[in-house]
């Protein structure tokens, strides 16, 4: 079993809704287990407009490897009304009814044209990072936190 942490948004819809069932099915997906989630969080979109974002983390643990981790959570993505990637007309940080990224996959580091990890864009998050770190408090610094302190976010649940 691998450890992972799968970072959780919404911002169309009911987006609190939208992450509270996306962390039941993330922890529905095949040979994968749900450990821990955060809580909630809300913020404002970064480098775009529409409505605030909810978001949250979530640890699992999975038997899959990344790729197909990464497929499963696509599937999951789509069925939330996102469409494929292929299918995507890229608007770069679009609204989205669902989005799911991993964050951390053991202590793998890869990176290809579909897969990066560690998420590249993941320490400069505060949406990221405060629930992160509210699960795996040893994996995030205080330096790291005072990094993106200056981000509008709050804690709802
Ligand atoms: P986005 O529109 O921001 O959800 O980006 C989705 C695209 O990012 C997909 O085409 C994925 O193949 C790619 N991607 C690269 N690294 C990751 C990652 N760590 N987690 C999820 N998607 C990733």
């Amino acid at each position: 079993m691998v450890v992972a942490y799968i970072a959780i948004g919404s911002n169309l819809g009911d987006p609190a809704h939208s992450v509270q069932l996306a962390m039941l099915a993330v922890g529905g997906i095949l040979q994968t287990k749900l450990v821990v989630a955060s809580s909630l969080y809300e913020s404002s979109p970064v480098d775009a407009s529409g409505d605030d974002y909810v978001n949250a983390v979530v640890k699992i643990e999975t038997n899959l490897n990344a790729y197909e981790l990464l497929a499963e959570l696509q599937r999951l993505e789509s069925q939330a009304g996102r469409a494929l990637p292929q299918d995507r007309v890229h608007v770069r940080n679009a609204p989205r009814t669902l989005d799911l990224d991993i964050l951390l996959y053991g202590d793998a580091q890869m990176s290809s044209p579909e897969l990066i990890v560690p998420h590249p864009r993941m320490w400069q998050r505060a949406f990221v990072l405060l629930p992160l770190s509210q699960i795996a408090p040893e994996l995030v610094s205080a330096e790291q936190l005072a990094a993106v302190s200056n981000q509008v976010i709050s804690r709802l649940s």
